[in-house]
């Protein structure tokens, strides 16, 4: 409950503290209470005795006065064999017995607390039976009922001292809960400041209160993050504005060159030049498009799907300028998105078409719990220094050569989101020759699809 609601452990503490000594001094409070409420009862006990050790050789040696002398208690009447009153204090002269009850059997003395109509409160009254000669007389004495906290200055005592310590250790527990969420209010407000464009400051942390410290490195964790995302998403748009912007201008120059020289303009070269840009264009930003849903992490349909077949239909449509090598086990199955899968092998094959010196071998196999598929090339290949960096959006190892074949430079990144959304991999493995990439997709799992019943 505490470690809920606090945040360190040293507010924890304090309120622990705090609770503990409330019940302390309540406890102790309690046992003083209960102590000088012995001790009047035994006060109280003496002055009863007192009074009998007073009255009953009155009443056995005589002279008995009809007006006794009251003492430390309350009252006292004597009552006769016959039962009428033979003595009593001046408060009771005239007024009938207080009490009728005596000790059962043989013995002396009893006591009851007896509450009379009319008055203030109640009365402890002690019974002693007195043997003479003529029946047993009785002897009652009483004195105010105590009650088990002693008197009321004890009571008010204790109440006072419980609410002077309370009070100050409430004071206490304020003074240092506030103390603990110091640096809360810290991280909150420099929490407060922080935009997306001051995305490089961090909430400061605390050196003592040990979980607000851990918050405190979260939060600068989670702000790392967002950093090096921000930076990532910045130095992605300005990419793409680059890449946009460079066949943009190509074809702004050609048409201009066109209007100001009409007649030494080949229109229609022109024209299929402007066209070509056109096409760059809308090839970058329909993938542009694909990268931002991809990011967005899409709902994939589970088509169950014989990879093997769906790389054989996808090598069949597509025209080819070098030879296609297949190796294509059957019964491979995964489940995936088709339409996903068939876009990354035609990244790949698009890319080994463009680089290939002569031929392209695609092959797919199970391996273990996991499906591989690999497109491997003749051309050049990629040095291993590159193999990571190709993935990233609008990297090209050879810019020049690339963009002038028409890559867009995200191909392979959209290739490995989609691998990714697979719960699969992509990567470029060593080969002999040329480029090779390889796909590695779960296994789509049999057993998974029994249902139960
Ligand atoms: P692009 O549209 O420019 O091909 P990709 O993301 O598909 O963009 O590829 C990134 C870069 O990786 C390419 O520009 C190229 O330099 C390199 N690359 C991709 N495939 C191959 C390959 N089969 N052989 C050699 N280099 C490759």
């Amino acid at each position: 409950m505490l470690n809920r609601y606090l945040p360190s452990f040293r507010a924890r503490r304090t309120v622990a503290t705090a609770v503990l000594a409330a019940f302390m001094c309540a406890g102790c409070g309690l046992l003083f209470l209960l102590f000088a409420g012995g001790r009047e009862a035994d006060l109280a006990h003496a002055r009863v005795t007192d009074a009998w050790n007073r009255v009953v050789p009155l009443i056995r040696e005589g002279p008995l006065p009809p007006v006794l002398y009251r003492g430390e208690v309350e009252a006292i009447q004597v009552l006769d064999a016959r039962g009428r009153v033979a003595a009593s204090t001046p408060g009771l002269i005239g007024k009938p017995p207080i009490a009728t009850f005596r000790a059962a059997d043989r013995n002396v003395r009893t006591t009851r607390v007896l509450c009379p109509r009319g008055s203030a409160g109640c009365v402890t009254v002690t019974s002693y039976k007195v043997y003479q000669p003529q029946g047993v007389w009785l002897l009652y004495v009483a004195v105010p009922e105590v009650p088990w906290y002693g008197t009321t200055t004890d009571l008010l005592l204790v109440i006072g001292i419980s609410v002077v310590v309370t009070t100050m250790m409430t004071a206490w527990s304020f003074r240092n809960l506030t103390k603990a969420m110091a640096p809360v209010n810290a991280i909150r407000a420099e929490l407060g400041e922080i935009t997306l464009t001051a995305l490089d400051r961090r909430v400061p942390v605390p050196a003592n209160y040990q979980e607000i410290r851990l918050l405190a490195e979260t939060v600068n964790d989670t702000l790392d993050r967002l950093e090096s995302a921000s930076t990532r998403l910045r130095r992605f748009t300005a990419d793409a504005s680059h890449e946009l912007r460079t066949p943009i201008t190509a074809m702004r120059a050609q048409l201009e060159e066109a209007l100001l020289y009409p007649h030494d303009t080949d229109w229609p070269r022109m024209t299929h030049a402007v066209l070509a840009g056109v096409d760059l264009l809308q090839v970058t930003a329909a993938d542009l498009l694909t990268l931002t849903h991809l990011d967005a992490r899409p709902l994939l349909r589970h088509d169950l799907t014989d990879l093997g077949r769906l790389a054989a239909a996808e090598l069949r449509r597509r025209p080819r300028q070098h030879k296609i090598v297949e190796d294509l086990a059957e019964g491979v199955h995964v489940e995936c998105d088709r339409l996903r899968i068939t876009r990354l092998l035609c990244n790949l094959l698009d890319n080994a078409e463009r680089h290939a010196a002569s031929r392209i071998t695609v092959s797919v196999r199970a391996e273990g719990t996991s499906v591989i598929m690999e497109v491997a090339d003749d051309g050049a290949g990629i040095p291993a220094e590159h193999r990571e960096m190709v993935f990233d959006r609008f990297t090209r190892v050879d810019t020049a050569r690339d963009r002038g074949a028409g890559g867009t430079g995200l191909g392979l990144a959209i290739a490995r989101e989609i691998a990714e959304a697979h719960e699969g991999a992509l990567t470029i493995e060593d080969s002999e020759r040329g480029a090779c990439f390889v796909l590695r997709l779960p296994a789509y799992d049999t057993c998974r699809s029994v249902r139960p019943g």
